[in-house]
Parts: structure tokens; sequence; C-alpha cells
């Protein structure tokens, strides 16, 4: 057995997997929820076993971890050190382009970045320190978002403002999901058993949040994320691209301040601010039962993200294939269809029966005849963060 710990610690919670990297499999997973609250809780589950569920106050991400090794104790699965620990970073900035084992040094860096990623990186730090301190001699592995993406050209990140105002303070689009856009990319060659090298892709990570990116021979030459993981494709509570000139008109007409413009734009935008929901399921039904607000949701979603694809097949030049991942992309049939409705032009052309076939596996939706491929691949953030911990402390050791 080859046990390898992922922790993707949120500001106020904190999801965790335990791999068998010996044959990929999950040992054990399970979410922490509401920590600092009043009433936290533990969900952890086990192949096979019917889930455990604790309630009670959890005040810190150490207490989590306690509670999560606890549950291991009782339910079995990690009964010493795992082999390596490997923790979801979201911003790396342009200072990590791959998985970095963790040092002091490198734990600086990553505090370094806060002011790029307030809400996301200090909860990271968080998951890190404690896991260090109950692991002092297991390598702990940072995988960052933004890595897949750091190999973009500086025509497709740089933004039209002052250089060395922009330079100053950081701002480039940096791009997010990276590990689910790299995971599906590979994933889809294997599929097409085609060498990733040789493929120009459009992957479409829709879930809560969106994004797009534009791969090329397996890198990401192009993302729709920007500086922060509020900008590009609509989402579930977040606006994506807008006209900058909207921030100054709400401050200035609206009177609202920049923390409320900054909540306005993250939490209550995107889908809950045109259908008064971000779960994309309750807008079709709202759609379906005739609520006008939610069809018109539906279709400005559908259609910034068949945008973005032809914008990303110009990027590249080609397009072999288009890849639909999470929540939405898994799972959404209706989304698939009206995003690959207007994409006819390219060469895209959707099979409807494969289309509303439900699986959990890689599969092809696109007519036999269909000049580009239209893929669905289930992304996997914990095994592919779990593959590149493993890659990063040296499969040598095993
Ligand atoms: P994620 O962030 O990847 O967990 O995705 C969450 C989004 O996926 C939410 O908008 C859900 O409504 C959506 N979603 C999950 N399952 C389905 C489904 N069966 N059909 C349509 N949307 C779904």
């Amino acid at each position: 057995m080859i046990p390898v710990l992922v922790l993707n610690a949120g500001s106020s919670s904190l999801k965790y997997q335990l791999l068998d990297m010996d044959d990929r499999s999950v040992c054990a997973s399970g979410l922490v929820e509401k920590i600092g609250e009043d009433e936290g809780s533990l969900t952890h589950r086990t192949p096979g076993a019917a889930p455990l569920t604790e309630p009670g106050a959890i005040p810190d991400h150490g207490t989590a971890l306690d509670r999560v090794l606890a549950a291991f104790e009782r339910t079995g699965g990690l009964t010493e050190a795992p082999f390596a620990v490997g923790h979801r970073v979201v911003h790396g900035g342009d200072r990590f382009s791959g998985p970095t084992v963790v040092d002091d040094d490198v734990l600086e860096q990553i505090r370094e970045l806060v002011p790029l990623a307030p809400l996301h990186n200090p909860a990271n730090i968080a998951g890190i320190e404690v896991a260090r301190a109950r692991y002092p001699g297991t390598p702990q592995v940072a995988v960052f978002d933004t890595a897949f993406h750091t190999a973009m050209p500086p025509h497709a990140w740089r933004y039209a403002l002052p250089r060395n105002l922009a330079d100053r303070l950081r701002i480039r689009r940096y791009g997010f999901h990276g590990t689910s856009h790299g995971y599906v990319a590979r994933t889809a060659a294997a599929h097409l058993r085609r060498p990733l090298d040789q493929l120009a892709l459009v992957t479409l990570h829709l879930g809560n949040g969106c994004s797009a990116a534009a791969v090329a021979g397996g890198r990401s030459i192009d993302t729709s994320m920007g500086l922060t993981p509020l900008g590009g494709l609509v989402m579930g509570t977040r606006s994506g691209d807008l006209d900058p000139g909207i921030v100054a008109h709400l401050h200035r007409e609206g009177g609202l301040d920049l923390d409320t413009i900054d909540t306005l734009l993250n939490k209550e935008s995107g889908m809950r601010g045109l259908a008064g929901s971000n779960d994309l399921r309750e807008v079709h039904a709202k759609a379906d039962a005739g609520d006008p607000d939610a069809a018109e949701a539906l279709a400005v979603f559908c259609y910034r993200i068949r945008c973005t694809v032809g914008a990303y097949a110009a990027a590249l030049g080609r397009l072999d294939a288009v890849v639909f991942t999470a929540g939405i992309g898994e799972n959404d049939a209706d989304v698939r269809a009206r995003v690959c409705a207007g994409l006819g032009v390219l060469g895209v052309e959707v099979d409807d029966v494969r289309n509303t076939a439900r699986s959990r596996e890689p599969r092809t939706i696109s007519a036999d005849g269909s000049r580009v491929v239209v893929l669905v691949v289930p992304t996997d953030e914990e095994l592919e963060i779990a593959e590149q911990t493993l890659a990063v402390v040296g499969g040598a050791a095993r």
C-alpha cells in the first residue's frame, strides 16, 4: 500500500481523501464543514460502509484534522503516517509551475501570495501547517490550481494596463482549475488513444465555478479565469467577465462601496443573480415551469461558453476535441447540447442519444462524422493531486 492523503482546505471546510497509490483506489474520503462556527460536522466515508457523521463544534483546522485522524483510527485505513500528503493550493502566482515539496521557504512564498487569493491561500496554509505538525517526517506537497496555466504566452496573460503598475501589483491572468483541466486533457487523450502532445483541446470545467482552457499539446495557452477566479464564464454566484466600467458605475450610481461590490460580484451574481439559484438543476426546473428569467439565464450561461469555445478554437488555430467536465459538464446534457448547437461552424456535431446516455466513464458524445470530437470526462482532482504528489516525492522511494 502507498497511502497518500489529499487535503483541500477551504476557509471553513476541510475536504480529504486517502488514496492507495498502489492501485489508485480510494480508501476513505470526507468533509469537515463549518470550521470555526458553533455547529460543525464531520462526514467520513469508507467504501462499502455507511457514512460516519459526527456533529460538534470544530474551532480550527488543527482540530478538524484531529477529528479526521480519529475517524481513521475508528474505521481503519490510516494506522501510520501516510507516504505523503498532497495539498490543494489555489494560488501559486507565477512562481510555482508544478507540484512542490513544502519547506519553510515554500510556505513563506505561498504566504506572500495571500494578497492574490485572500480567501483561499490562508486556508490552504492552515491545512499545510496542521499536517506538517501531525506528520513531521512526511513529505508535504503543494499542488497549485494555477500551475497548469503558467506556460501561457504573454499575449494571453497580459492585461492592457500600465505596465509598471500591473507588474508591481502582480496583475495578470493566472487562471485556475488547472488540476482539473490538466487531468481531463490527459484522460481525453488516453480515451482518444492519441498522444496528448499532438492534440488541440478546449476543456470546459463547468461546476459551481466555471472555466475554459485552450490546451495545445498538453499545455494551457489560454484560460478564462484571470487574476482571480471571478473572471470569464458565468458561474453559480460569480458574474464572470463584465465591462470593467461597471465597477465604477456600481460605486458612483449605485452607491456601493468596494467590499460590497466584491461580495455582489462573487456571491450574488452569476446564475443566482439572474435566476435566483446557483444550482443549475433548480434553474432548469424553474425554466421548465415557465420562469422567463431562468430561461434567459440558461441562454446567457450557454452563449458565453459557446463564444469562448469559438475564441479558443481561433487561439489554437485548430480544434480536435471539446471536453466537458465537473458537476454541470458531466451531468447536464441540455447545457452540452446548447453549447454545441452553435458550434457547427467549427465542425462540432453532437449525437443526441450519446449526449443523454448517463455514465461515470469518459465517453464520446459527438456523432461519428463530427470533425471535432466532443467528450465528457469526469474530473478527479484528488486523484490528480495524489498523482502529482507521488511524482514529486519520487516513485523511487516506494
Ligand atoms: P461542482 O462544483 O463540480 O460540484 O458542480 C456543481 C454544479 O453542478 C451545480 O450547479 C449543480 O446544479 C450541477 N449539477 C450537479 N449534478 C447535476 C445534474 N445531475 N444535472 C445538472 N446539473 C448538475
